[in-house]
C-alpha cells in the first residue's frame, strides 16, 4: 500500500441544494470523519451513485462531504465550508478525544467541527488499492488544506462519536494503521509500525522516512530507550531489524555501528 498519495481528482456533484447547513456556525473543521457507506436500504451494496441520489433527497436528511468508490473516484456533495449531516448523534462518544469531549459538554453538534467521507464498502470489506490511493491523497489534501491534525484524535471513525448505531462503521476492514503510517511516511511524522506495534517518533521518523524507510532499516523492533547504559554517548536509541538509531548530542541522528558490533560477536564466537 502507499505511494505518494498526490493524485487526487475531485468531481463536485452537490446535494440538489439539500441535506447541509450553510457555514458551520462559527466554528471551524478540526477533524476528519470516516464512514462506509455499507448497505442501502433495500439491502444490497451502497456505491457512490446511490448515495449521491440518497444525499440529494431532502427526506434522507443525511450528508457527507466526500464519497470515494472503490474504483478510487472521488465525489464531493458538500463544501468544507458547509456543514454536512453526517455523524450529528453522539452516542458514546470517545470521551478520550479532546474536540469531541467539548462538543460533549458545550452541546454541540459534532458535524460543524468536521469533514466527513463515505467509503464505498461493507464494513468487512479489505479496501481496494485504487480506493485506498484515492482516500489517502484526499486525506492528505484535508490535512494541507484544512489544517487537519494528521493523528488518530483528529482523524477519526463514525464509530468513535455514534458508538452504538454506527459501531461497525467504517468497520474492521478500514487501514487506519496503513492510512496513519502513509500520512506520516509523507509528512514526516511519527508512526506505529503496522505490524510490530512499535512507535517511530521524532527525529527517528524523519531519518527512517528520508533515508530509505523499511527496505533500509525495516521495522521498528523497540520503543525508543533513553539512557541504555551499554551506549553510554547516546542521548536515545532505537532499535530496528536491520539498524540502531542514535541520537547524539546536538540533536544529531546516527546510525549505530552494528556491522562492526556483529562482526566482533560473530568472529569471537568462531574463534
Ligand atoms: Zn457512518
Amino acid at each position: 500500500m502507499l505511494q505518494n498519495g498526490s493524485n487526487l481528482d475531485i468531481t463536485w456533484k452537490g446535494t440538489n441544494g439539500n441535506n447541509f447547513w450553510v457555514g458551520r456556525d462559527g466554528k471551524t473543521a478540526c477533524a476528519i470523519v470516516d464512514h462506509c457507506m455499507g448497505r442501502a436500504r433495500d439491502g444490497s451494496r451502497a456505491t457512490l451513485e446511490g448515495t449521491r441520489g440518497w444525499f440529494s433527497n431532502p427526506k434522507s436528511e443525511v450528508s457527507a462531504h466526500f464519497g470515494v468508490a472503490k474504483d478510487g473516484r472521488v465525489w464531493q456533495f458538500v463544501d468544507i465550508q458547509n456543514t454536512a449531516w453526517a455523524n450529528g448523534i453522539m452516542e458514546q462518544p470517545d470521551a478520550s478525544i479532546p474536540w469531541l469531549a467539548e462538543c460533549v459538554s458545550k452541546k454541540i453538534n459534532p458535524n460543524k467541527r468536521t469533514i466527513s467521507i463515505e467509503h464505498e464498502g461493507d464494513s468487512n470489506d479489505v479496501m481496494p488499492e485504487a480506493q485506498y490511493q484515492a482516500t489517502l491523497a484526499l486525506h492528505l489534501f484535508l490535512i494541507k488544506t484544512a489544517g487537519i491534525k494528521a493523528d488518530r484524535q483528529h482523524i477519526v471513525g463514525h464509530s468513535q462519536i455514534t458508538g452504538r448505531q454506527r459501531a461497525n462503521c467504517p468497520g474492521p476492514g478500514f487501514p487506519w494503521q496503513w492510512l496513519m503510517r502513509d500520512l506520516a511516511k509523507v509528512r514526516g511524522l511519527s508512526f506505529q509500525d503496522p505490524v510490530t506495534n512499535f512507535t517511530v517518533a521524532e527525529p527517528f521518523a524523519s531519518f527512517w522516512h528520508k533515508n530509505g524507510g523499511l527496505a533500509v532499516f525495516g521495522r521498528p523492533i523497540s520503543e525508543l530507550i533513553r539512557g541504555d547504559k551499554a551506549f553510554p554517548e547516546c542521548q536515545a536509541l532505537q532499535w530496528f531489524e536491520r539498524a540502531r538509531f542514535e541520537l547524539h548530542a546536538g540533536g544529531v541522528v546516527l546510525l549505530g555501528l552494528v556491522g562492526r558490533e556483529a562482526k566482533q560477536i560473530i568472529e569471537g564466537k568462531v574463534n
